[in-house]
This record gives structure tokens, C-alpha cells and sequence, in this order.
């Protein structure tokens, strides 16, 4: 039975654990404010946490910057992202390589401090964040260079996520959809949630075993079934609760 955080006095019915691993938009901030629950959330929870975000666009950096100013005092280093983490993951597994990067400028500095190339032409990896030029151009060049061979990473696997007043705000999953529209549903790789990468990178930074970690989010389907593939614990914050889960 999962039970939800809904206020700061909630905070204290936290199971106990070792380590606690934080959803960002819609558990710590929504439109651009902290949640009401946050401060004092990240409070009990002080030097147990890291926040796991499918954030493609921007960097640790920045947005603890952003946390700052809503009175979050999060260092970079807690701060696991998608559109980083993605960055991190073709360095790895491509050193050097020639990439194809549709996504933001901080994104781009991030992929040549990690000694990646960015090109146009002739790449090796296709690498899909959240790109708020992406264009018909870009998209043929993608599907282009993927059908010449290029491998694929997608930064996360969302649609879409809530803007101010409910509104749409495409995502990279809806970037990826077209470009398979027109390549053909090519292998890719996902480093954003639910997929495991982002959560054994926390893990692995909290030195927490999953049995003895707690996920908090407030979506079922990333959040929560993310952290059941890998055995933590998912405790549902705000609207999580309403939906299904199966984690
Ligand atoms: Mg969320």
C-alpha cells in the first residue's frame, strides 16, 4: 500500500533508509516554485539524498543554482541528470567519438569538455536530449545519419512534461518518436529513468544497497518502476498515488 507525502508534517512518516533518491519536477519544484513539502523534506533527509532527474537540457550546475534561488540548497554533485548522464554514457562507451548532439548549449559544452566531437557529418552517435531547436533539418540529418550506421542514445523516454497551467511541453521522447518515424525503429539506447543507468549511478554515489533506498517521485511509470526493476523501495509523492503503480 503506498502512502503519500502531502505536506511537511507527512515528511516524518518517511520509511526509514540509508539512502533516499528524489525525483525533481512534481516531487521538489512544480512551475518554476518549491513544492510546500520540499524544504523540510530535504531537511530530515540531509546528506542521505541524491536528486535523479530525466532533466536533458540542463546542467548540475545550473540547476542547483535554480534550487538555490527557491531556497534548495542542493550541491551539484547530488544532482544526477539525464541530459548529463547521457553525455557521460557516449564518452564512455564512444571515447572521442564523432557525434550528431540535438539538444541544449550547455549540453554541447558538457560533450566537448568530455572530448567528444560534434559534427554534422560522418558520426558515429546520434545523441538525442532535449532540443528546443530541433527542426526538419535536424531531423533529417539524424534519421540520415542513423540509416548510415550511427549509433543511438536517447538522453530519457518522456513524451512530454506539465507546464505552467497544465500546458504541453514536448520532451525528448517526442523528438525520439519522430526521428523513428523516419529511420525505422533502430536499437537505441535510454539512459534516463526507468531504464537503470541513472539509478545505479546514485546508488553507487549514496554507497546505499537498493533493498536499503527509497525512491521518491511522483510518477509511477519512471519513478516507480524504475526503482522495482532494481529493488528500491518507491515512495509516491503527490499525484503518484492516484496512479496505478506497480512498483
Ligand atoms: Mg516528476
Amino acid at each position: 500500500m503506498h502512502r503519500t507525502v502531502l505536506n511537511p508534517s507527512c515528511v516524518d512518516d518517511l520509511p526509514p533508509a540509508a539512502g533516499y533518491l528524489l525525483d525533481l519536477d512534481g516531487t521538489l519544484v512544480q512551475g518554476g516554485r518549491a513544492l510546500p513539502w520540499a524544504r523540510p523534506l530535504l531537511r530530515g533527509i540531509e546528506g542521505r539524498f541524491a536528486i535523479l532527474s530525466n532533466d536533458a537540457e540542463h546542467t548540475p550546475q545550473a540547476l542547483s543554482r535554480q534550487l538555490d534561488r527557491l531556497g534548495l540548497s542542493v550541491p551539484p554533485d547530488r544532482i544526477i541528470l539525464a541530459g548529463t548522464a547521457a553525455v557521460a554514457e557516449v564518452a564512455r562507451r564512444h571515447p572521442g567519438a564523432r557525434v550528431m548532439l540535438l539538444g541544449s548549449a550547455a549540453l554541447r559544452r558538457v560533450a566537448r569538455a568530455a572530448g567528444l566531437r560534434l559534427a554534422l557529418r560522418g558520426v558515429e552517435v546520434v545523441l538525442l536530449a532535449r532540443d528546443r531547436r530541433f527542426d526538419h533539418a535536424a531531423l533529417a540529418a539524424a534519421a540520415n545519419a542513423l540509416r548510415g550506421g550511427a549509433a543511438l542514445v536517447v538522453a530519457n523516454p518522456d513524451l512530454t512534461h506539465p507546464g505552467p497551467n497544465g500546458a504541453i511541453v514536448p520532451e525528448t521522447g517526442a523528438l525520439l518518436a519522430a526521428l523513428l518515424a523516419c529511420a525505422g525503429d533502430v536499437p537505441h539506447i535510454v539512459v534516463g529513468k526507468p531504464e537503470p543507468t541513472l539509478f545505479r549511478q546514485a546508488l553507487a554515489l549514496l554507497d546505499t544497497a537498493p533493498e536499503a533506498t527509497v525512491m521518491i517521485g511522483d510518477n509511477a511509470a519512471t519513478d516507480g518502476q524504475g526503482a522495482a526493476r532494481l529493488g528500491l523501495r518507491f515512495w509516491p509523492v503527490g499525484n503518484a498515488a492516484l496512479v496505478p503503480a506497480t512498483a
